[in-house]
């Protein structure tokens, strides 16, 4: 059973796993190396065989084969199967009353321990490891550590660029290929800006890179101000607040920055300035007062 599972995956396998060999379940496994000759004579000397890290990295060609096949979650440990082979996690036998989907054998009692130590043994590189993220993360649980990757790239907000990099990179392409396309502002210091459907601002020294986007509707505009940043857990980061004044009307707004990786065009839910459209300009010019702060300043003294 294990030699075919083990066929199984050389066969099947897209995804790249490191399969870290794992000595009592659940630690890294240091394994003994053959030492070659030289080493021998200084081992002999010494007494102690030299201990390595090793793991062998394997090529998942299709990555549900560490499905259940009958939820497509990811296979978690116990995992039985029915004598013919097939795999169901714990959960499913219980939902199909122990009878196995595909063949109707009894399924649920014996315990598939090949896959389960295949699965246990499994690291999963983070997405961002292109990015350089060195996180592996156990089979089946990648989640976690994907939503707060500080190694998340950011899409260049300019519509017809496409340019993919980690933040600390787009803060150089940004001032590089499109200087005539920003606004650049300080810290704490207010400033007027020409709101077009994407509006691209850098801070002068930091060069954290901000984007203030215009939807436009029927009833008005919606503004939303965001910071191109990586996935973190770092909360409030930097406030704004926003500005819009005519002879007749003056409208101002605080906001929390949003952090994203990339613009979208899918309207706002929540964290936007609205200004309705009796108030807008005819010449069609929206014209905004907008000052952006580290920390949560506009929110706390709004
Ligand atoms: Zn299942
Ligand atoms: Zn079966
Ligand atoms: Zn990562
Ligand atoms: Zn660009």
């Amino acid at each position: 059973m294990f030699m075919n599972v083990i066929l199984f995956f050389f066969a099947y396998f897209r995804l790249i796993i490191h399969i870290l060999c794992v000595r009592d379940g659940l630690r890294n496994q240091r394994l003994v190396r053959q030492p070659s000759l030289q080493e021998n004579a200084k081992t002999e000397e010494t007494g102690e065989a030299e201990i390595i890290n090793s793991f062998l990295s394997l090529t998942l060609l299709d990555p549900d084969v560490l499905e259940c096949p009958t939820c497509c979650e990811p296979l978690k440990i116990p995992i039985f199967q029915c004598d013919n082979g097939h795999l169901a996690c714990s959960l499913c036998c219980q939902k199909v009353n122990n009878i196995c989907p595909s063949c109707k054998l009894p399924i649920g009692y014996n315990r598939c321990r090949a896959i389960e130590k295949v699965i246990e043994a499994s690291r999963v590189s983070c997405p961002n490891a292109k990015y350089v993220c060195q996180e592996k993360t156990a089979f089946g649980n990648p989640f976690k550590h994907e939503k707060q990757c500080c190694f998340t790239p950011c899409s260049c907000p300019i519509s017809d660029c496409n340019y993919i990099g980690l933040s600390k990179d787009l803060i150089n392409h940004v001032r590089a290929k499109h200087k005539n396309d920003l606004n650049l502002f300080v810290w704490d210091t207010p400033l007027i800006i020409d709101c077009k459907k994407i509006t691209l601002l850098q801070e002068e020294k930091d060069g954290e890179v901000v984007v203030v986007q215009v939807f436009s509707s029927s009833r008005g505009l919606t503004l939303t101000v965001s910071c191109m940043s990586p996935l973190t857990s770092k909360l409030g980061r930097f406030s704004c607040s926003l500005k819009f004044a005519t002879s007749t009307t003056r409208l101002k707004q605080t906001l929390m920055l949003k952090e994203i990786q990339k613009v979208s065009d899918e309207h706002p839910g929540e964290g936007f300035m609205f200004i309705p459209s009796y108030m807008l300009p005819s010449t069609g010019n929206l014209q905004m007062g907008i000052c952006i702060s580290r920390g949560q300043d506009h929110i706390l003294h709004a």
